[in-house]
């Protein structure tokens, strides 16, 4: 009786505790979303454009040294007044969703904070797509470079490898894979989404092969749905193309909690 009684009040604290960390996560999170409100500003301009420094209706400038109140979850210039960036409290939602999701059914210790920057990435080349329709490399390529980094610093403390070469193999096929899909259907998917490809493979793969087809098969089923239901609601064509990037973030990071989930319990 009394051991039962221990041990649920052991389960009790570890409970609280976890739930305590998460708070603090998600609060440390919500201070970072001016910095990705900027990044997603600074870069929402077509391929053939120098990135966004200005407002596009009355130039003050914007950033971290410009119109602060312009990062604000308010999403709108400080000065004039106008729309900017995400919508209003759409990427404080879904970065709020994703830490916690990632601190509570994700992997733990460094693992953990690979991870994080990867969501912080994808959720910035997310809304990015959804704007103008197009993945920067510069950011796929930060996204991959500082989760396989991370992956291999903590492979080198556990001396532990098979996770990490398999995270860099997953990489280069699921870029590859796209790469060939990009030749044949070019008007569905572009070569943003193979570069972007390069760090949904490394995320999914470093879970396992089966979280990589689980990845896919969501990332598509999902686009599959979207792109059904906008032509039923005749707002959009067969020819018409949908931004891939929020898919493939939404259907990886599904993917590895799922695999989490079923390895840990929930
Ligand atoms: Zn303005």
């Amino acid at each position: 009786m009394g051991a039962d009684a221990d041990a649920d009040a052991d389960a009790d604290a570890k409970r609280h505790g976890a739930g305590a960390t998460l708070v603090r996560a998600i609060l440390c999170g919500l201070t970072l979303t001016p910095l990705l409100r900027w990044a997603v500003v600074h870069h929402s301009v077509p391929a053939d454009q120098v990135w966004r420094r200005t407002c596009v209706q009355c130039s003050i400038p914007l950033g971290p040294r410009g119109d602060l109140r312009a990062l604000s979850p308010l999403a709108r210039c400080g000065n004039c007044r106008s729309r900017l960036g995400p919508p209003p409290w759409s990427l404080e939602v879904v970065t709020a969703m994703s830490i916690a999701a990632l601190v509570w059914y994700g992997p733990t210790g460094l693992p953990l904070a690979g991870y994080l920057w990867w969501a912080a990435v994808g959720i910035v080349l997310a809304f990015v797509d959804l704007a103008v329709r197009r993945l920067p490399a510069r950011l796929s390529y930060a996204a991959v470079a500082g989760l396989l980094s991370v992956l291999w610093a903590d492979a080198q403390l556990g001396q532990v490898w098979q996770p990490w070469t398999r995270s860099v193999a997953g990489s280069l096929i699921t870029a590859a894979a796209l790469a060939a899909s990009a030749l044949v259907m070019p008007r569905m998917v572009h070569w943003g989404d193979v570069r972007y490809g390069l760090a949904v493979g490394a995320a999914a793969a470093w879970s396992g092969w089966l979280t990589l087809y689980a990845a896919v098969f969501l990332a598509t089923l999902v686009a599959a749905l979207v792109g059904l239901g906008l032509l039923l609601l005749r707002r959009a064509s067969l020819t018409t193309y949908l931004p891939q990037g929020p898919f493939l973030y939404g259907g990886t990071l599904l993917a590895v909690l799922l695999t989490a989930m079923a390895e840990h319990g929930p």
